[in-house]
C-alpha cells in the first residue's frame, strides 16, 4: 500500500470531499492535506478538524484566478517537495432528462464544474505535481509519487446506460461525466511518459447531499474504500474507470 506524501481534495467541505479528506488524516505516512471549501469561513467541519497537517484553503473551480491563488498558496505549503496527488471531486448535479427542458446557463454550469473545470485544475497543478514525482522515492505510477485521481460517475459510463436520465434526471450529468472520464483516459496516454498516473472512480451511491439520504452507502464506507483502492493503484491501472473497489467500469 502507498500513501501520498500530499494530497489536495477539491470539494471538501461536505459529502465525498470530507470525507476523503478524514480517511487520508487516519495515515502517519500523509503529511500534509490540502482541502479545498468555496467559503472557508464556512466550512465548519474541516474547520472542526485538530490536525496541523491539514491546511484549508479557498477554491472556486470555475474561476480561474481561485485557482491561480490556490496554486501559489499550496508551492508554498508544499515547497520543493512538490504536490504527489491531486483528486478531483467537486462536482455538482444538474436534474434534467430529455423531455425536460433546461437553460443554456445551466448546461453550461453542469459541464463547467464537473469537466471544463477538472481539466484547468489539473493543467494549473501539473508542474507541482510533476515536482512532486521527481522529489519522491515512491513506486513509479503509485500516488506516493504523482497522480490525479478524478471521483467521475458510473453515470459517466456510456457502455452501461441502459436506463437514459432515469431516477436522477442524469442527461446532462451523464454528459458531464463521460467527458470527465475521456480526460482521464487522455492525460493517461499524454503523461505517461511524464510518470503522472490518471485514474477515474466511482464512489457508488453515497449519503451526501447529491447522493440523498436514500442513498446506498454511508461517506465512511465509500471513501474508506476508496482511499484504499488509491493505494493499491500502480501502472496497470493509469488511464482506468473503476468502481470504489477496484472493479473495472466499462466506458
Ligand atoms: P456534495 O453535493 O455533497 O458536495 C459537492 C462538493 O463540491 C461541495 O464541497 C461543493 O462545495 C463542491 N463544489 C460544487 N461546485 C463547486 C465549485 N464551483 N467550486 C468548488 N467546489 C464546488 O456531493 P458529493 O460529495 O456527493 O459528490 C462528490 C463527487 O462525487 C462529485 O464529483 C459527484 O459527482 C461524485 N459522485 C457522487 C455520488 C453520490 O452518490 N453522492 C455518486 C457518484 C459520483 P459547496 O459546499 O461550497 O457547494
Amino acid at each position: 500500500m502507498v500513501f501520498p506524501r500530499s494530497v489536495l481534495v477539491t470539494g471538501a467541505n461536505r459529502g465525498i470531499g470530507l470525507g476523503l479528506v478524514q480517511q487520508f488524516l487516519k495515515h502517519p505516512e500523509v503529511q500534509t492535506v490540502i482541502a479545498t471549501a468555496r467559503d472557508v469561513s464556512k466550512a465548519e467541519a474541516l474547520n472542526a478538524i485538530k490536525d496541523p497537517r491539514l491546511h484549508v484553503l479557498p477554491l472556486i473551480v470555475t474561476c480561474d484566478k481561485s485557482i491561480d491563488n490556490l496554486v501559489k498558496e499550496v508551492e508554498n505549503i508544499v515547497g520543493e517537495q512538490g504536490l504527489n496527488l491531486l483528486v478531483n471531486n467537486a462536482g455538482i448535479a444538474v436534474n434534467y432528462s430529455t423531455k425536460g427542458e433546461i437553460s443554456r446557463a445551466k448546461l453550461h454550469e453542469q459541464l463547467d464544474v464537473n469537466s471544463i473545470s477538472v481539466v484547468l485544475v489539473s493543467q494549473k497543478f501539473l508542474p507541482l505535481l510533476q515536482k512532486g514525482g521527481a522529489k519522491s522515492t515512491a513506486p513509479d505510477f503509485t500516488v506516493g509519487k504523482s497522480a490525479i485521481l478524478t471521483i467521475s460517475s458510473g453515470l459517466g459510463s456510456i457502455g452501461e446506460n441502459t436506463t437514459g436520465s432515469g431516477f436522477f434526471q442524469a442527461l446532462a450529468y451523464r454528459m458531464s461525466k463521460s467527458a470527465v472520464n475521456q480526460f482521464n483516459r487522455t492525460i493517461a496516454v499524454d503523461l505517461e511518459s511524464d510518470g503522472v498516473l490518471a485514474v477515474a472512480f466511482c464512489p457508488g451511491w453515497v449519503q451526501t447531499d447529491m447522493g440523498s439520504a436514500k442513498a446506498e452507502l454511508t461517506v465512511e464506507q465509500s471513501t474508506s474504500a476508496l482511499v484504499d483502492s488509491f493505494s493499491k493503484l500502480t501502472k496497470e491501472h493509469n488511464g482506468g474507470y473503476f468502481r470504489r473497489d477496484l472493479v473495472v467500469l466499462p466506458f
